[in-house]
Order: structure tokens, then C-alpha cells, then sequence
């Protein structure tokens, strides 16, 4: 069994180790304590609980690939880790701090994969334990739902690390796109300047959120609205993504929307929160304003 190890156990890290202990890994989780991370395994045994109920897998399936997440206090049991990936929150400070942790235990052979929706992987890279054997592995949220992977190889990448991620990705059952090291890589460079616009739309009392999130549902066929899926991603972290755009390309094009910042100030970050664009209150979403 291989054992993979991830740290940041929030929406996309439990995603993650659901979805690698259900292809047969034994996952390591952490998060900033042990008890975040046992939280963590609580919520995937609810989300299994869903997809039992729904007769989506077996009980013995659910069992086994909740039998293989161990959630850990310290990175010490790592040391065996064959790939670590890193999920935790969106600020280039605290990722750093993480790599300098993973030095200290992972092997000579472990390859150091981080989740980052938009750091300059070739800069982080720079303070992994080695550049040649990191990497960005970007997935998409739901991650036991989302089909996407995106890979991103940084100027110091080895090939073997490249084709070895590769495999580890298709591995999970995934479909793998290949981006080159500049700022939100493909899909967020594309997707977030549309949710910062459509927070301009609001803010500038152009249009109302139901009638954003129609407008985008009904008149582009996109699944869903752009405040509803920045709802879904966390306001948090697209504010993240796009100060990225703006800070490393310098464009005033993606200068944040003040009411986007203005919500994450309030701490209003979407569904995780229970309020974003809309307020999760009650049994239905409603938009907040
Ligand atoms: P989140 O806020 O749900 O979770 C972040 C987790 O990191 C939290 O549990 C937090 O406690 C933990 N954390 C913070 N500091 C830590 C530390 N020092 N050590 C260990 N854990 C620490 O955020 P998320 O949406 O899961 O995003 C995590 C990463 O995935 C970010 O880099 C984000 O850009 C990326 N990402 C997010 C999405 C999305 O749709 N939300 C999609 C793709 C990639």
C-alpha cells in the first residue's frame, strides 16, 4: 500500500485523502492539530455516509477507505510518505513554514506536491526540502466529484518527478491537464477575473446576486453562478488568488473588488463559513444581500 501524506486538512485536504484512501493509499492527515484533523475524518465519514445512503458505495468500501486515513499530530510518521501534498490555506508564509517541517522527516525519494491555486511554484519550490522533486498538483473542489487535475512542473522540476506525479494523479482516477508555472495556471486564471468582475457587478449595484448567478446559469450554461461557486471555492481564497494576479503580473486588470474584500474582512468566506454571497442558514442557500 502506498502511504501518502497530507497536510491542511480543510475542504480540499480531506477531499484529497478521501479520495487517495479510497484508490487503496494510506493517508496521512494533518492539520495545525491533531484534533483539526480528527474533525477532518469526522467529515469525510459524514460525506461517506451520503454516498452510502445513496448506494453510491459499499459499506465495505466506506469502512476500508476510512480504515485507511490516519489523522496525526506531528509530520514524524511521514518519514515513509512516498508523495506529501500540501493543502493548507492559501498564504505563501505558512506553505513555507510547512516545506521547512516536511525537510526535516521526508525521504530522499519523496516527491513534495503542493495544492496551491496560485503561488509561483518555481518560487516556492526554493524553499522545499528539494526543487527537483516538487511540484504543484492542483485539484478541484468537490475533489471526490471533480474530474480535473491540473500539474504543474516548475523551472527546477526533474522529468522523473513530472512523469511520476502523472501517474500518482491518473492514478486516483483523474484526468490530467499540464499548465505551465504562470500565476492561477490555467482554470483560475480564467475563472477568477469572471467571480472578481462579478463582485464589481454587485458591488456597483449593477445587478442583484440571483440575478448574477441566473445570468451566468441561464444566459452562459455555466452549472452554476460565479458568487455561488466563489461561495463553493472560499471567498478567502479566491481574494488570495486574485491579489496573486495583481501583485505578480502588475495588470490593473485584476485588481480585487473592494466588496470581495470587504466580505472577507467580515469574515463572510461562503459555505464554509455558513455565509458568503449567500447565507446557509436554512435548508435552502438565499442570497445575503
Ligand atoms: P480551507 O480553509 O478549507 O483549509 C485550509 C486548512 O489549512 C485549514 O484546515 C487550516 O487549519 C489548515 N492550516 C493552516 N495553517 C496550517 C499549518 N501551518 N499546518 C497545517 N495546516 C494548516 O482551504 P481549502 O479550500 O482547503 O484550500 C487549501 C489549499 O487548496 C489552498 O492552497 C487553496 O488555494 C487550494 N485550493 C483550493 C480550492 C478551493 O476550491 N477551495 C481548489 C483548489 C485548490
Amino acid at each position: 500500500m502506498r502511504r501518502i501524506a497530507v497536510i491542511g486538512a480543510g475542504q480540499m485536504g480531506a477531499g484529497i485523502a478521501q479520495v487517495a484512501a479510497a484508490r487503496g493509499n494510506a493517508v496521512l492527515l494533518a492539520d495545525i492539530d491533531l484534533a483539526t484533523a480528527e474533525k477532518a475524518k469526522a467529515g469525510i465519514e459524514k460525506g461517506l455516509g451520503r454516498l452510502l445512503a445513496k448506494d453510491k458505495i459499499s459499506a465495505v468500501d466506506a469502512q476500508a477507505t476510512l480504515a485507511r486515513i490516519m489523522p496525526v499530530a506531528g509530520y514524524e510518521a511521514m518519514e515513509q510518505a512516498e508523495f506529501a501534498i500540501e493543502a493548507a490555506t492559501e498564504r505563501e508564509e505558512i506553505k513555507r513554514a510547512i516545506f521547512e517541517r516536511l525537510g526535516a522527516v521526508l525521504g530522499s525519494d519523496a516527491i513534495l506536491a503542493s495544492n496551491t491555486s496560485s503561488i509561483p511554484i518555481t518560487r516556492m519550490a526554493n524553499h522545499a526540502p528539494d526543487p527537483a522533486r516538487f511540484i504543484g498538483l492542483h485539484f478541484f473542489n468537490p475533489v471526490p466529484v471533480m474530474p480535473l487535475i491540473e500539474i504543474i512542473p516548475g523551472l527546477a522540476t526533474a522529468p522523473e518527478t513530472l512523469a511520476r506525479t502523472r501517474g500518482f494523479a491518473q492514478s486516483l482516477g483523474k484526468q490530467v491537464v499540464q499548465s505551465g508555472d504562470q500565476p492561477g495556471f490555467i482554470v483560475n486564471r480564467i475563472l477568477l477575473p469572471m467571480i472578481n468582475e462579478a463582485a464589481f457587478v454587485l458591488g456597483e449595484g449593477t445587478a442583484g446576486i440571483a440575478d448574477i448567478d441566473a445570468s451566468a446559469r441561464l444566459g452562459l450554461s455555466h452549472p452554476m453562478g460565479p458568487l455561488q461557486l466563489a461561495d463553493f471555492i472560499g471567498l478567502d481564497t479566491c481574494l488570495e488568488i486574485v491579489r496573486v494576479l495583481h501583485a505578480s503580473t502588475g495588470d490593473s486588470k485584476y485588481r480585487p473588488a473592494p466588496l470581495l474584500v470587504k466580505y472577507v474582512e467580515a469574515g463572510w468566506l461562503g459555505r464554509k463559513t455558513g455565509r458568503g454571497f449567500y447565507d446557509y442558514a436554512g435548508a435552502e442557500p438565499v442570497p445575503s444581500r
